[in-house]
């Protein structure tokens, strides 16, 4: 038998969203946080193009993709970091920052990806517990040391959909030694609505040890091609660059992620529709009598502790997938309005 990593054995599994069935034939895919919609005509014509050129390596340091992110956020070229998915760029962060000994401090419940990543880069995990559905950065701040090389602030948080705002991020950051890198995941930034949350962007520029992480699998419905990337201090996203699989961000992944930043007006336009389809959903809930933080993302957060597996139970007999946390709550997406009545006509029965 070879040896394996004793981490293997103990390692918490990432679970991803999966899709139900009812037995009418329905099915509501809430457990992800995708976008509802179709991929674009000009997208998918972007992806059949390149597709054509499939027998040669897409270009490893995705040049073309860089240019485009970094015009499109008036950052520098070099400012910018790729990798296949950003929970891929997490990790290449873990590669950059981690070794045995070292720590990294996140907010729990967070990512699930943050404890596994972290495992599997013989980085400690150190958690602090939300205070109620927000990150509690004073706790946070207190819980970095010397060992720490790393701080996750999600933001807005996976899976309890509150956003932390610019006083107290600002705050926070003031307290955090220059030597520990403190990335703020912005996977569902397009989402918030808030203005006192701040754009990690306006952040990361006077800080040398600040760095947004974004994707395309969310609010640019790119979600199974797998591209994310990282706005950093140049140094940083020097690190990170180091760190990637050769060849790790696939030509269409590339080109469909040029032609999304391209077609952004119409995207940022479905994740208008997100929006206001997320009033709709926390109003209803709220109306039939369920407690429902504020969220500035595509989801709804509901804690229901021990009835958590029941209550996903109950929503998959409608053919609404749900993603629970057992026994936290259950985190569900906002999908189309079909879907989202399909859930909030589950959310009531249960209630009854
Ligand atoms: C969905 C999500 C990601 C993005 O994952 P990709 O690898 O880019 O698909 C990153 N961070 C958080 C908090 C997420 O919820």
């Amino acid at each position: 038998m070879p040896r394996f990593r004793q981490i293997l054995d103990t390692m918490a599994a990432y679970k991803a969203g999966k899709a139900v069935v009812a037995p009418d034939g329905r099915s509501y895919k809430l457990s992800s946080n995708e976008s509802p919609y179709d991929p674009l005509p000009s997208v998918v014509e972007a992806i059949a193009e390149a597709a054509r050129e499939i027998n040669r390596y897409p270009d490893p340091g995705s040049v073309k993709l860089t240019e485009a992110i970094a015009e499109r956020f008036g950052v520098p070229f070099d400012h910018v970091a790729l990798g296949a998915g950003s929970v891929t760029v997490a990790q290449q962060l873990f590669e950059a920052v981690g070794e045995p000994g070292a720590e990294v401090v996140y907010a729990w419940r967070s990512f699930e990806a943050y404890p596994l990543l972290a495992d599997l880069a013989g980085v400690t995990s150190v958690t602090v517990p939300l205070a109620g559905e927000d990150h509690d950065l004073d706790a946070m701040a207190a819980a970095i040391n010397e060992r720490t090389r790393m701080v996750f602030l999600c933001n807005p948080n996976n899976p309890t959909s509150t956003a932390i705002r610019r006083d107290g991020l600002e705050s926070f950051l003031a307290r955090v030694p220059e030597d520990v890198l403190v990335v703020i995941d912005e996977a569902y930034h397009e989402y918030v609505r808030d203005e006192d949350v701040p754009d990690g962007l306006t952040l990361y520029r006077d800080r040398p040890n600040v760095c947004v992480l974004r994707t395309f699998s969310k609010a640019y419905g790119l979600a199974g091609l797998r591209v994310g990337y990282l706005i950093a201090p140049e140094p940083v996203a020097t690190a990170v660059r180091k760190t990637i699989i050769p060849f790790a961000v696939n030509a269409l992944a590339q080109v469909a992620a040029i032609a999304s930043l391209k077609a952004e007006d119409e995207l940022l336009e479905r994740v208008e529709r997100v929006v206001k389809e997320r009033t709709r959903v926390r109003e209803a809930l709220i109306a039939q009598g369920w407690t429902v933080p504020p969220t500035e993302a595509n989801f709804v957060w509901l804690r229901l502790g021990e009835r958590t597996l029941d209550f996903a139970a109950a929503c998959a007999t409608e053919g609404v997938a749900v993603r629970p946390f057992q026994p936290e709550g259950v985190r569900v997406s906002i999908g189309t309005p079909e879907a989202n009545d399909a859930f909030l006509a589950a959310a009531q029965a249960f209630r009854r």
